[in-house]
């Protein structure tokens, strides 16, 4: 994954107190190195990490359970009668739990970087330091934030803003520096224009990014038409949020003029083709947005923590959605899974 995509058969990667010392031919660096513990990864590939750009660690929880409900029959009411009870009922050790497995698994397929968003209205304030916790005792690295949503009311959306100012504040005085804040707002169509404000104002500030979920299912793209007569994304841009310091998770349901304004603002998106599958909530124009540079990372959204399995998917999907075996350059799925910010450089 170096500028040139080199693929280096024969060679080692000399390791000291945890950092890559040198790359070369196995010969030349066992002699440089002589007397160094090996370890011997013949037959196998050594790459750089993989980033997860949207997830949710608390999703752990979804796996295996067995779901005593009406079945939904769109998106919106998989979030009313899934997600967000299981929001309802998460506490403090729930949170450091559920981490801890989510981080072990992203350890144990490659993955050395995640964007986190947690939500629970009844587990706000200090729970961040409860999923810190989890990432710190694995060991890998994670923007963790609370999720900010106006859901039941204006107080639990500023209390959610609040738990990441203080998360903030506490990673600041940290030696820590593998646990990073994030601010995150659920969806515009859960949030006032003044609580969008509010968290571009103090994302500003602190200098953190912020992650929002855009046009995942058409509730958000109705709810914005009806009540503001603009779509999600021309939303967000009219109040000033988007740059290049904000990731918009999904993107299923964008118009040309919203794929414009996000390639205008330099915003990422995190594309979650397993999780968009699941909900059954349409594919992401993943195309249409590499052709105007718009940087894209892969994410799971809390679904399957193997990325491998989410790569598999990305590749496939945009493969049978456009009925074109050439439609995605597996490469540009590697790119978009180890380094989103520039995704197509081999799509050309
Ligand atoms: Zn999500």
């Amino acid at each position: 994954m170096d500028a040139k995509r080199r693929i280096l058969e024969n060679h080692s990667v000399a390791i000291r107190d945890g950092s890559i010392v040198e790359i070369g031919e196995t010969t030349a660096l066992e002699e440089r190195h002589s007397g160094a513990e090996v370890l011997d990864a013949s037959g196998r590939i050594v790459m750089p990490g993989i980033v997860c750009s949207h997830s949710h660690l608390y999703g752990m929880l979804l796996r295996g359970a067995s779901l005593n409900i009406t079945p939904p029959s769109d998106f919106t009411q998989i979030l009313q009668r899934v997600w967000w009870p299981v929001d309802e009922a998460m506490s403090f050790e729930d949170a450091y739990a559920s981490a801890l497995v989510a981080c072990v698994e992203f350890a144990k397929s490659g993955v050395t970087l995640f964007a986190d968003t947690y939500s629970g209205p009844n587990s706000i304030a200090g729970v961040l330091d409860h999923v810190a916790r989890a990432v710190s005792e694995v060991g890998i690295r994670g923007l963790v934030a609370f999720e900010a949503t106006e859901r039941h009311s204006k107080d639990e959306g500023f209390s959610g803003v609040q738990e990441n100012v203080r998360f903030a504040e506490t990673a600041k005085a940290s030696h820590d520096s593998k646990v990073k804040p994030l601010f995150s707002i659920h969806a515009s169509f859960t949030v006032s224009d003044e609580l969008i404000k509010e968290v571009r104002k103090l994302a500003t500030k602190y200098n953190i990014p912020v992650t929002i979920h855009v046009a995942e299912g058409l509730g958000d793209v109705h709810h914005n038409l009806e009540h503001y007569g603009k779509r999600p994304v021309e939303r967000l841009n009219d109040v000033g949020l988007l740059g290049p310091d904000v990731v918009l998770a999904h993107c299923v349901n964008l118009s040309n003029d919203e794929i414009d304004i996000i390639a205008r603002t330099g915003a990422g998106v995190a594309h979650n083709p397993m999780s968009n599958m699941l909900n059954a909530v349409g594919v992401a124009p993943v195309l249409r947005m590499l052709n105007r540079n718009i940087n894209i990372g892969l994410g799971n959204d809390g679904y399957v923590f193997d990325m491998f399995e989410n790569m598999r998917a990305a590749f496939l999907l945009h493969r049978v959605h456009h009925k074109d075996p050439n439609a995605i350059n597996p490469y540009t799925i590697l790119e978009m899974a180890t380094i989103p910010e520039a995704p197509n450089i081999l799509a050309k």
